[in-house]
Order: structure tokens, then sequence, then C-alpha cells
């Protein structure tokens, strides 16, 4: 479903955010993208979803069968939705209703179509009846629910998620997780919540300072300290206290 060969970018200033990286997921998998601050992770979403344009450097990216090209660039945008990590670079209506059915409206679909999935997507997020309120009023966590309404109410065959977590409450964080779960698209998950990323991706691909320095099982990478803490990252607290596995170590609780 999606196909990175040998990505090389670096922003106008110079800076070189990705370095080589060729990677491949799935249709239908779930996979999660870890490193630290700084690693390209966001960088490396904003160029499936054809944000910074055609690959500049180096390189290609074909998502769902389509090479990303002059030409692709809006069918891409079409299928592959982003979930901002700041609410606020995403959301730019006076009404939530507004804000989630501008994705849903440039798809050839009816009014009455429009709001269904708006609707839909709002109850699948737990803002049924928010669509009179105004964005900039809600809290960080409704802020991101909006977004992530507008991303679904499109029905994109890929999502990707930067930082989905982050500005959630626990209860807000689980939901998501089950939200996430139940989703039918191929996904990728940028964060630092990695018992979030256990819980929900198969794969991960670990990135620093550009460069795609592990990638595997999720339990296996997440689960190899010394690659965790070589590379700013931690190995989850749930991977100490159980073994994927088998029965628990004696000793350990
Ligand atoms: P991550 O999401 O893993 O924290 P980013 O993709 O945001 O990393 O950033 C990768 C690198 O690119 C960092 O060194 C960052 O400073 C740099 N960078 C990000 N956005 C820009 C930009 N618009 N212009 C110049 N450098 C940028």
């Amino acid at each position: 479903m999606i196909v990175i060969d040998h990505l090389h970018f670096a922003y106008p200033d110079g800076r070189l955010a990705l370095r080589d990286v060729s990677l491949r997921i799935g249709r239908g998998e779930t996979a999660g993208l870890v490193g630290p601050n700084g690693a390209g992770k966001s960088t490396l979403l904003l160029h499936l979803n054809g944000l910074l344009g055609l690959p500049r450097q180096a390189g290609s990216i074909c998502v769902d069968g389509l090479m990303l090209s002059e030409e692709s660039l809006p069918e891409v945008r079409r299928r592959v939705g982003l979930v901002f990590q700041d609410p606020d670079d995403q959301l730019f209506s006076t009404t939530v209703e507004e804000d989630v059915s501008f994705g849903p409206q440039q798809l050839d679909l009816t009014p009455g179509e429009v709001g269904a999935r708006v609707a839909k997507a709002l109850a699948a997020v737990q803002l049924s009846g928010f669509q009179q309120r105004i964005p900039h009023h809600l809290s960080l966590g409704e802020k991101k629910r909006v977004c992530l309404a507008g991303v679904l109410a499109c029905q994109p065959a890929v999502l990707l998620f930067d930082e989905p977590t982050a500005d959630f409450d626990p209860r807000g964080r689980r939901e998501f997780i089950e939200l996430c779960r139940s989703l039918p698209a191929t996904k990728l998950i940028a964060s630092h919540d990695l018992e979030m990323i256990l819980a929900l991706c198969t794969r991960v691909f670990v990135l620093d300072a550009g460069l795609l320095v592990a990638s595997g099982a999720t339990h296996e990478i997440l689960g190899d300290e010394p690659l965790m803490l070589a590379h700013g990252l931690e190995k989850p607290h749930s991977l100490f206290h159980r073994h994927p596995h088998g029965p628990m170590p004696e000793g350990h609780h």
C-alpha cells in the first residue's frame, strides 16, 4: 500500500531531514513510526500526503499503486488522510460542522451524504452534537478529535497520525486506541506513546536523524532496550512485566 524508495529530503534552508529512507507497508497493516525529536517522523508523514510536494532530492513514493507525481498529487491526497500533530495547524473554520464537512465536500457527494458522514465521524470521536461549536473554543483534546473526524469523514484508504494521543486524557487515549483498531484503513502512526504503538501496531520503524535505523515486529523492536536507549527512546514498561511468548519469568510481577 505504501512503498517509499530511497527518499532523501532537505528543507529549503538546507536541513537534511530524511536520508535514503526506504520502507514498505502492506494493505490494511498498522505500522508505528518512532524516534527522538527531530528524527524526521513528521517530515515522512507530510511526504506521504504530498504536502511537501514531490520528492525533491531523490527517491520515490508510491501509495495505493499511485506513484507520487504532479498529476497524481490530488488523487493521492484524496486517498491519504493526515491527522496533524497540532490541531491548530488543521482547523480553520468557524464551526465544527464546517471544518469536518470541508473534506467530504471535495468528494462529489450530495449534501445529504456529506451531512451523514459528518455526523458519523463526530459520533466516532465522541463529539456528537458538537456541529455548531466553535473549534477555537474547544479544549486541545476536543480539537484533536475534530481534526480526526475531519479526516475520517473523507474515508481515506490510508490514515497517517502524528502524535495522535499526545493531547488526550487517559479515557480519550483508550477511546482513540479502540477507534483506531476498528478502522479498516492502512495506518502509520508516529508517536512517543510506545504503549499505544505496542497496542496497535504489528510492525514498527525507528527513525533517527533522518535515517531508518531499525524496523521489525513491534515487540522485538520496542523490547530491544539497548536499541531503544540508543535512539532516545525507552523500552515500554509493559514489556518488562509480560513476556509475549510465554509465562512470566519467576521473580517478575
Ligand atoms: P520529528 O517529527 O521526528 O520530531 P521532524 O520531521 O519534525 O522530526 O523534523 C526533522 C528535521 O527537520 C528536524 O531537524 C527539524 O528541525 C527539521 N525541520 C522540520 N521542519 C522544518 C522546516 N520547515 N524547515 C527547516 N527544517 C525543518
